[in-house]
Formats: C-alpha cells, sequence, structure tokens
C-alpha cells in the first residue's frame, strides 16, 4: 500500500514534469517566431529602399586630404562673400537685369560667355546624365551600347565609390566623364577650401577607377557665382550646364513623368521651346539623371525620335568642339603625387598592423550567455528534481 502511494505520487511528479517541459518548448517557439517576424521586417526594409541603391538621405562625407589644397591658383578668384541657401530667392524677379545675381536662385546665375548650355550647330543633341552612377546606369549603358550613341555622364564622386564597375564601363565603352562633386552641395554656400575638397575628392574616385580625370563639371543645381566659377576655370574645369530640362527628378510627385519627358524633348524639337537657353545655341543639351528608372526607359524613345529627325547624337564635349573631353593626368604633379601616394601607402600599413595587432590579443573568454528564459528553466528542473528524489531518500531514510 505504501508503495503503491509512492508510485502514485511519482507517477503525478513525472506528469507534472512533462507538463513543465511542454510549457517551455511552448515558450520557446513563441520566441522563435518573434524573432523570425524580425526578419520579416528586415526583409521588407530591404524591399523598400530605394531600388537605384544609393542609401536613402545618408549624409555623404567628403574625404579632406590636405595635399588637394595645392597646385590650386587662388589668384583670379574673386573675393565674393559665400552665400546661403534660400537667400537667392525673390518675388516679382527681373530675370533679364540687374536682378539676376541678387535672386540666383529665381532667375539662375548670371551666364558667362565661355559656359556651355546648348550646342552650337543645329541637329546636334548631347544627352547628359547627372548624380550617378546608380544601379540603374546599367541599363542604361546597355542601351546606349545597343544603339550605339555616346553620351555624357556628371558623376558624383560619393556613387563611384559605391559603383565603379559602372564608370568603369562608361568610361571603357567612349562615353564622357564630367563631375558633379563628391556629395552634391549648394557650392555658393561652401568656402573655397571646401569646394576644392569636393572637386578634388570626385577626381580622385574617378582617377582610381578610370585613370583618366573630367575637364568638365557641371555645378549641382546648376548653381555657380562668379566665385566658384572663378575657382573652378582656375582649376582646370569647363562649367557644363543645359538648355532643355525634362525634370525628369519630379518623377515622384508626378505620375506621368514619362509623358511629360517626351513633351519637353518635344517643345525643344519642334518649337524651339527651351526653358533656358541664354546663349541661343541651336543645338540641345538636355538633362536627365540615370537615377531614375523612369528616365533611364525613355531614352531608347529619345533617340530613335532624334535620328529620325536627322539628329546628330554626341557627348557634350563633341557637341562644343572640345577635342579633349578628358585629362590623362592626375591633378597633382608627378613628384608630389608620389609623395602623397607614399604616405597614404604608410598609414594603411600602419592602420593594418594595429587592427592586426588587436586580433593577436587573445581575449578574456566571455562567461557563457544564459538567457532569462533558460535561466528560469534550470530552475524549475531543478526543484523539479528535488521533488522526486525527495520520496526516494524517505524510503532510504
Ligand atoms: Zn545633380
Amino acid at each position: 500500500m505504501r508503495y503503491s502511494k509512492l508510485t502514485h505520487l511519482f507517477a503525478v511528479l513525472l506528469l507534472l514534469a512533462v507538463f513543465l517541459q511542454l510549457v517551455q518548448a511552448k515558450k520557446h517557439k513563441e520566441e522563435d517566431d518573434e524573432d523570425d517576424d524580425d526578419d520579416d521586417i528586415e526583409e521588407n526594409d530591404k524591399h523598400t529602399a530605394p531600388a537605384n541603391g544609393i542609401p536613402p538621405g545618408e549624409e555623404i562625407k567628403t574625404p579632406r586630404e590636405a595635399v588637394w589644397l595645392k597646385n590650386v591658383d587662388l589668384s583670379k578668384v574673386p573675393n565674393l562673400p559665400r552665400r546661403k541657401v534660400g537667400s537667392g530667392r525673390c518675388a516679382n524677379a527681373n530675370c533679364d537685369g540687374p536682378d539676376n545675381d541678387r535672386c540666383f536662385e529665381t532667375c539662375g546665375n548670371k551666364p558667362d560667355d565661355d559656359d556651355y548650355y546648348g550646342c552650337p550647330d543645329r541637329l546636334n543633341w548631347a544627352l547628359t546624365f547627372d548624380d550617378g552612377p546608380s544601379l540603374f546606369t546599367k541599363e542604361l549603358l546597355d542601351t546606349l551600347d545597343q544603339m550605339n550613341v555616346k553620351a555624357t555622364f556628371c558623376v558624383m564622386g560619393a556613387h563611384v565609390k559605391l559603383f565603379p564597375e559602372f564608370l568603369k564601363r562608361a568610361a571603357d565603352s567612349g562615353h564622357q566623364i564630367a563631375s558633379h562633386t563628391y556629395s552634391h552641395p549648394h557650392l555658393m554656400s561652401l568656402s573655397n577650401e571646401d569646394i576644392i575638397y569636393e572637386m578634388r575628392a570626385t577626381d580622385e574616385e574617378i582617377f582610381k577607377v578610370t585613370g583618366i580625370r573630367p575637364k568638365f563639371m557641371r555645378p549641382p543645381f546648376g548653381e555657380a557665382d562668379q566665385r566658384v566659377k572663378g575657382l573652378l576655370k582656375s582649376m582646370g574645369y569647363k562649367i557644363l550646364m543645359w538648355n532643355v530640362d525634362p525634370k525628369d527628378y519630379e518623377v515622384y510627385e508626378n505620375p506621368n513623368a514619362a509623358e511629360q519627358l517626351q513633351q519637353v524633348i518635344d517643345a525643344a524639337i519642334q518649337k524651339h521651346e527651351t526653358v533656358t537657353n541664354p546663349h541661343d545655341d541651336p543645338g540641345f543639351i538636355s538633362l536627365q539623371h540615370d537615377l531614375y528608372d523612369v528616365s533611364v526607359k525613355q531614352v531608347p524613345i529619345f533617340v530613335k525620335k532624334l535620328r529620325d529627325l536627322g539628329y546628330n547624337l554626341t557627348t557634350a564635349a563633341q557637341c562644343v568642339k572640345e577635342s579633349e573631353p578628358h585629362y590623362n593626368q592626375h591633378f597633382l604633379p608627378d613628384p608630389l603625387l608620389a609623395q602623397h601616394r607614399n604616405e597614404e601607402k604608410a598609414r594603411l600599413e600602419k592602420e593594418a598592423a594595429a587592427k592586426a595587432a588587436e586580433k593577436n590579443v587573445v581575449p578574456v573568454a566571455p562567461a557563457p550567455k544564459v538567457s532569462q528564459a533558460s535561466s528560469s528553466y534550470a530552475t524549475s528542473t531543478y526543484l523539479l528534481a528535488t521533488f522526486v528524489a525527495m520520496p526516494f531518500v524517505a524510503l532510504l531514510l
């Protein structure tokens, strides 16, 4: 009788143990499911990331190497103050006269005679693409190759760093490479020094990938006053603007963006109507962005339309009759470049050595991590074991 009671007790305790095990297993499963949900959220985030492959809203840090400031002649750069973003907007501006300079954001800066806006010959058209490279640049390069068109890419240094292979392919295919700064700032708001860093950091990235550096540059937002242009020209750049703007950047707000793109091109072709054409050029330089899928997809239609009308599609340099679109040398003279490269190499070696030394330090083995769930599981198991052992201990006594 005593034994049967004990057996009964043992069976109850055994059932209790099984029940506790089941509860713990369910809890672990719920935790795992929660982890899976987290993975799903991350996966969804990936899907909402921009298809052009460029991280949205991320602040770009422009590299600054002191040696880049050498060899820039500032003696002919006008000593004008920096201009804050937003300080050049005017209501009722008279953009054909004295308001041009003061109202630079409303009217656009005063054009210089040697700034390129359009092609001097009729039936010449230069397609230009800004802000790339991006993931869409590959499709654009495929289209241009298939249609045997040479275009101009005004690239950002930071994006060259993300997609060097597309820049290399563009340069190797005979397209013109122009600079569009490293981080796309409002140049008039920057000091001379910071403008030099923007340009040289971009040159450096392009040169590393292609062995060439651009002779043409397009100021972000088309903004450049006499100080900025003076500085850029003293650094050896030609200023490349445009005279046809299909506003492809309105693609997110405008559901008919593709239609608008075609209409702007048609207006230029049929009525010679363009928003800006200060030199009254009879040929056109159009502005697009290879950041936008919609814009890239319109290119085959543009090309066919223009060719049917007898247009010759060229690079910007070809249309303005600049025989050399690029420089084939680094912006630093050889001895200075050699010294800079040596210093760079020594710095990288030092960094690598410091990292290796860090790795060689034997880390103290961390205490095994016990999660709250498994710790409470262990406690309940110990309690159960004590309950199960108690009757046997009582028997022995
Ligand atoms: Zn731009």
